[in-house]
């Protein structure tokens, strides 16, 4: 798999032998799920070479979820446990365990076992030789035809016109470094496309391919309209091609209605007589290309003001080299 946006000198760890990694796991009515996913999360845990903590987001679920949970975490202090005051949404229940972190390292794995936490020592790995985020590609998708459609062509678009870059058919199944986690949490926006912000956070990228298994229990909690507003979310957060492309319409009716004119007078000119219709028709598309343009000035003014509110960082510094002490001082000297 190749690397994503990864200029920068890779770096081998040192010193990771025992870190802490927390697993962020939002789980909204997941009740059928959770035994299995606890189960093959402890075995992964086990041979994993670190300590671990799982962090539990329950969001707002009105099945037995919170109090599967409490079972487990009576008897497992690696278990944190968070429960929402009501159901906010997948990226919030994300947001919030990104939030209650605290290891070194932070891995955010869904709750219906679709992510399988058999790929998290595959993601350590690339973590130890250096790199800061490890996303999970899925190269397989057992979903239907349709949903699998969908988030091929979303993906897609999203590549093509995100002023960011990111990285294909990746959600928010990854592995991040303290550094990049601590970097989102800084990010004060309120709708959260977890996944774009850190595309937009940079360090070491670096995806592994996995397949996607269908859901283990229960059914999807995204249903199609929640999938389209996350797929909105995508696109108003990191794209302002949705805004410049009203411009372009602007400057296009408005040419084509100054071509027509200037043929239409050329025509009056040569003596060829030009029925009123049409010349009134082609001031209604000069004066509809400079409403809609003046819709994009009203826009590109937005767009800045939706720039400045979210107060992303300018820019994100990795480190700072120091001059070599052993280095000599070049002096002039008169
Ligand atoms: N989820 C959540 N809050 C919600 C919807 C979903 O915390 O409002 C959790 C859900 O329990 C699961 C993960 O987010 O662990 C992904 O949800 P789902 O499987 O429904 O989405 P899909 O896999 O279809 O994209
Ligand atoms: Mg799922």
């Amino acid at each position: 798999m190749e690397g994503f946006e990864m200029p920068q000198v890779r770096k081998e760890r040192e010193n990771t032998e025992e870190p802490l990694l927390s697993i962020v796991i939002p789980v909204y009515e997941e009740q059928d799920n959770l035994p299995e996913l606890y189960r093959r999360l402890s075995v992964v845990a086990d041979e994993l070479l670190c300590d671990v903590e799982f962090v539990f987001v329950n969001d707002g679920s009105r099945d037995r979820t919170w109090a599967i949970l409490d079972e487990f975490a009576r008897t497992d202090s690696r278990l944190r446990t968070l429960a929402l005051s009501r159901n906010f949404g997948h990226q919030a229940a994300v947001t919030a365990g990104l939030e209650a972190a605290r290891g070194q390292v932070v891995v955010v794995l869904d709750g219906d076992l679709q992510d399988p936490p058999e790929v998290i020592p595959q993601l350590m790995e690339r973590w130890r030789e250096g790199y800061d985020v490890v996303y999970a590609v899925r190269t397989k998708r057992k979903e239907n035809r349709f949903k699998r459609a969908g988030y091929f062509v979303f993906y897609r678009v999203l590549k093509q016109i995100s002023d960011t870059p990111m990285p294909l058919d990746t959600g928010d199944f990854c592995l991040m470094d303290r550094r990049v986690v601590d970097t989102m949490n800084a990010m004060p926006e309120r709708s959260r496309f977890v996944r774009g912000l850190r595309a937009y956070a940079g360090f070491r990228q670096i995806g592994v391919t996995y397949e996607r298994e269908a859901r283990y229990a229960g059914v999807p909690k995204y249903t199609i309209r929640r999938l389209v507003a996350l797929a909105l979310e995508g696109v108003v957060n990191f794209s302002t091609v949705p805004l410049r492309a009203v411009g372009w319409l602007a400057a296009l009716l408005i040419t084509v209605a100054t071509v027509i004119a200037i043929l239409q007078s050329g025509m009056a000119l040569a003596g060829v007589s030009v029925a009123p219709v049409w010349m009134i028709a082609t001031l209604l598309v000069f004066l509809g290309g400079l409403q809609i343009g003046a819709v994009a000035v009203l826009g590109a003014y937005i767009a800045k003001i939706f720039a400045e509110v979210k107060q992303r960082p300018t820019y994100i510094l990795d480190e700072e080299a120091q001059p070599s002490r052993t280095t000599q001082r070049v002096t002039s000297s008169v």
